[in-house]
């Protein structure tokens, strides 16, 4: 065999159970997958690790997981009842009656030149809260309303960037790619605390075993559509938008999921800061070398690129590079996803404009189309 499989022993923690309801959970199960830094490659997964994901809770086993160490390796996900629901889960937790969780790790995942942090936060959902990928949770984070004195805080929503077995592979924990939002008072530049975004920070600053509560999961226009697994799919993202499309990529090239076998294209457009700010670069960088006919994955660094007019190198401008094949791979039925910041639709959506028109196409006669076929995904805040 030219791959060869190893066995890892693993030292992980074996959570059984306290499952609220059944009909919220899919599932019971205590098998263990994991990775000794999930949010980066999978590389990871082919040294010796010993982890706990909650030291308080968790008691350690060790556990015999077979890996293949090679560029074809998918790792074993389990429940794989997770895979049998025809529908996603849709609000099993709501504002009222939120789901307790607990934070297993928050880890900053942009280097020091990146503006802003942003972090890669793992959550323990016990199996409780399933969810698909491209999904949302809602957290509510703890302190009072400043707009309704006595009532907790609004949910704020978080897409999740995992798959549905989460970063240790055994449908346990849901992971959110973060960014701490952080107001500068315009007038004297400086930071004003008073002014910080309230749940971003709580997350950011939140330590392993604290309580979370959530509410969830949402959203169904960010699924990804597995009906043909030869499709093509186009996602563009700036900064934490990438979310869904990780848990998107994981299960395509990572999991070895029974009635999931992708042989399709994705092909991934990230706009960030600088090399920096660039997210899960490892686990992409990975899928692109060991999976180069079905991943592509396109940059672009606005503070260190310049387009081709000598401007900053902004995701639009990727994309009209491309847009030829992105227009053709559209005209055939590809999915287009678009997911972060609102702000990056109308330069997008300019673009997608302007290509059509040179093409002598109307653009909105095909977005139209492209609305209607369900080949158009947006989620922008
Ligand atoms: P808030 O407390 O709600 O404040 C909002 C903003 O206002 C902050 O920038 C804050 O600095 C500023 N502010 C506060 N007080 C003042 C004041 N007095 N004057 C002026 N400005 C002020 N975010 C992610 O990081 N990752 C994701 O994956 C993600 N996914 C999302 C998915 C969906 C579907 C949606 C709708 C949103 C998503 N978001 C995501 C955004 C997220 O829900 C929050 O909006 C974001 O984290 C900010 O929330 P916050 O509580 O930290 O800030």
């Amino acid at each position: 065999m030219s791959h060869s499989a190893v066995s890892q022993a693993a030292a992980v923690s074996v959570p059984i159970g306290n499952e609220r309801s059944l009909s919220r959970s899919v599932f019971k199960n205590n098998s263990i997958s994991f990775n000794s830094k999930p949010w980066s490659s999978s590389l990871a997964l082919n040294q010796k690790t010993t982890i706990t994901r909650d030291a308080k809770r968790y008691t350690s086993t060790t556990i015999c997981m077979s890996v293949q160490q090679t560029s074809s390796s998918k790792v074993s996900v389990s429940p794989i009842e997770l895979e049998d629901p025809k529908d996603p889960p849709l609000n099993l937790y709501k504002p009222k009656d939120s789901y307790t969780a607990k934070i297993v790790s928050v880890e900053r995942v942009v280097g020091p030149k990146a503006p802003g942090e942003t972090c890669h936060i793992v959550i323990d959902h016990d199996g409780n809260l399933p969810y698909w990928e491209g999904q949302s949770y809602g957290v509510i984070p703890p302190g009072e309303n400043p707009k309704k004195p006595g009532a907790p805080h609004n949910v704020r929503l978080y897409s999740i960037a995992s798959t549905r077995y989460g970063d240790f592979f055994d449908g346990k924990t849901a992971s959110l790619c973060v960014r701490r939002a952080v107001y500068y008072d315009p007038e004297t530049g400086k930071e004003d605390p008073s002014k910080n975004g309230i749940c971003s920070n709580f997350l950011c600053d939140s330590k392993p075993g604290d309580k979370i509560q959530i509410t969830g999961p949402s959203g169904k226009v960010m699924l990804l559509p597995e009906n043909d697994p030869n499709a093509t799919h186009i996602m563009i993202a700036t900064g934490t938008g990438v979310a869904p499309y990780r848990g998107y990529l994981r299960r395509m090239f990572m999991e070895n999921v029974p009635n999931f076998k992708f042989g399709g294209l994705a092909w991934l457009f990230l706009g960030v800061a600088n090399t920096d700010s660039l997210l899960y670069d490892d686990e992409f960088s990975k899928y692109l070398k060991d999976h180069p006919e079905n991943f592509r994955f396109d940059k672009a660094l606005s503070r260190e690129e310049k387009n081709k007019k000598g401007g900053k190198m902004y995701v639009q401008d990727k994309i009209e590079e491309y847009s030829d094949e992105i227009f053709k791979l559209l005209d055939n039925g590809a999915h287009i996803y678009f997911c972060g910041l609102k702000g990056m639709m109308p330069g997008i959506q300019d673009t997608l404009k302007r290509v059509a028109e040179e093409r002598g196409e109307s653009w909105d006669l095909k977005l139209s189309q492209l609305r209607k076929n369900k080949q158009w995904h947006v989620e922008v805040y």
